[in-house]
């Protein structure tokens, strides 16, 4: 959990103004990787009682704009929010409950793969999502006759 003073910092050095939803919206980033927007908004309401969603939709907008928050979106899961941004991880999915971890690049800089043609471009980025199954979902599979 980050201190309060945290969020305040990381919005004025990303030029955006220091308002109680965006530091409100920014704690519980910070608190809870890998959020949905519903749960982002329930949490931020335990501090903000009066905030609406349409306020929080905004906010995690221009917190994803400035960099400051990243969007993951794995196929066949709704958005998912995490302030850990500019390291380059990646991130495992259970394919049987929709969990996600956290996973460090392989090789540290992006982009991390190298495509065998880059058409051209400049490449800066390969996001990569590996699936699987994850510890409790393996159990419970092994422990079904
Ligand atoms: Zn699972
Ligand atoms: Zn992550």
């Amino acid at each position: 959990m980050t201190v309060r003073g945290d969020a305040e910092q990381q919005l004025r050095s990303a030029s955006l103004r220091v308002t109680r939803p965006r530091v409100a919206v920014l704690d519980v980033v910070d608190a809870h990787p890998h959020a949905d927007t519903d749960s982002i908004f329930t949490a931020v309401r335990e501090t903000l009682p009066d905030v609406s969603r349409q306020a929080v939709y905004d906010v995690l907008g221009a917190l994803t704009a400035s960099g400051l928050v990243r969007k993951i979106q794995p196929t066949g899961s709704v958005a998912r929010y995490e302030s850990r941004v500019g390291d380059n991880h990646h991130h495992v999915v259970c394919r049987v409950c929709g969990a996600i971890a956290d996973v460090d690049c392989a090789v540290g800089e992006a982009p991390c793969l190298h495509a065998s043609d880059d058409n051209g471009f400049v490449i800066d980025e390969a996001e990569v999502i590996y699936w699987g199954t994850c510890p409790d979902c393996t159990s419970t599979l092994r422990s079904q006759p």
